[in-house]
């Protein structure tokens, strides 16, 4: 087990792509990490920059204090789980599963044994016969799952571990992950593009932007305080209203609405200044009445969620959306209000979270 520490990490690509650009990242020892970010934006590339399978072009990978920039994957003592498993299609799971053990030249008894173990543990005993041919994309994964767990590594990497789950396999193995994670306390990076999974299971998560981190922290910090517009745009099922306003005395003008400052913004704004005003659907309190400090306008669009809408309002050209519970939502063409709360909204100023 090992921290892992990225000082400086830059990759360009033959080409001229630069992937990574000058990363600064430490995880403590133990720690269940996500790195999560749109398609392209160097997730893959920082994993396998750490693994050693790339090679960086500047800056340094520390694993557990040692300087592993220059040295082989082989020889950097982390196991990592690829989209497509790599499994052995002419062997068993049970040979799968302790292969990285018959490279170390473990006993086959003991590999065997291990074998067994790690495999009941993510459910695959009644399969160890099989070969992988005979399994389900979801056993397959779990077999890849399996055999970086039958290996001591002082860390995992995993890229994309439940991609190819059904619906209701991936929140069970979701769940069974962050537990086995918990369990072995090994320190883990995995990467997602699903942000339910990065939110749910990591202790704390990097959002990514084309070879950039642009928001580090626990997913709690991340979701209610995105410390800039592109990760507050990012992150949320469905997506926090940004909206442009402007300083007026003590309030704010937004979308021609006068709005209370937000709880956290009070002290550092000035009269007259432009800035972006942030909160999130689910913290507007919709009612059909007008009310003090409202964003008041016509219903526009009224999407089912299954147990709450989303409503869509038309505030003087500039569509706002609350999250409305069921049995309350209003019609298309209502006139509709929705209040603010002060405690979850944000202000932006040049992009940043004031
Ligand atoms: P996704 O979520 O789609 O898998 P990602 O965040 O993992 O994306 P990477 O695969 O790390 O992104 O790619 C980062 C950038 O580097 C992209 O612009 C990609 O096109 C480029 N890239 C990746 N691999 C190579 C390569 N072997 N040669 C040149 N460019 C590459």
């Amino acid at each position: 087990m090992a921290a892992i520490e990225l000082r400086g990490l830059t990759k360009v690509y033959p080409g001229g792509v630069k992937a990574l650009d000058a990363l600064d990242l430490a995880i403590p020892d133990g720690e269940f990490f996500a790195l999560l970010g749109p398609s392209g934006c160097g997730k893959t590339t920082l994993l396998r920059t750490i693994a050693g399978l790339e090679t960086a072009t500047g800056g340094a990978v520390v694993i557990g204090g040692r300087d592993v920039t220059g040295v082989q994957p082989g020889g950097r003592d982390v196991a990592m789980v690829f989209q497509d498993y790599a499994l052995f299609p002419h062997m068993d799971v049970t040979d799968n599963i302790a292969y990285p053990l018959r490279i170390k030249k473990v006993a086959k008894g003991a590999r065997r044994d291990k074998a067994a173990e790690v495999g009941a543990r993510l459910g695959l005993d009644y399969l160890m016969d099989r070969r992988p041919g005979q399994l389900s994309g979801g056993q397959q994964q779990r077999v890849a799952l399996a055999r970086v767990m039958a290996t001591q590594a002082q860390a995992y990497l995993f890229d994309e571990p439940l991609s190819n789950l059904d619906a209701r396999l991936r929140l069970e193995a979701r769940t069974f992950l962050k537990k086995l994670q918990r369990e072995l306390g090994v320190t883990t990076v995995f990467v997602t593009h699903d942000q339910a999974e990065a939110l749910a299971m990591a202790d704390r998560m990097a959002v990514m932007e084309a070879g950039h981190i642009r928001q580090i922290g626990t997913p709690a910090e991340v979701f209610q305080r995105p410390a800039n517009t592109f990760v507050a745009g990012f992150i949320g099922s469905t997506p926090m209203n940004l909206l442009d306003g402007t300083v007026r005395g003590d309030t704010l003008e937004v979308a021609g609405c006068k709005i209370a400052v937000p709880a956290s913004a009070g002290g550092p704004l000035s009269d007259g200044e432009e800035i972006v005003y942030g909160v999130r659907p689910e913290y507007l309190a919709y009612s059909a009445e007008p009310a003090e400090g409202a964003f008041g306008g016509q219903v526009a669009i009224v999407e089912n969620l299954g147990a709450s809408h989303l409503v869509t309002l038309d505030v003087n050209d500039v569509s706002v959306q609350a999250v409305v519970p069921e049995g309350s939502e209003p019609a298309v063409g209502d006139d509709g209000y929705a209040v603010p709360r002060r405690d979850r909204a944000l202000v932006y100023r040049n992009g940043e979270l004031v």
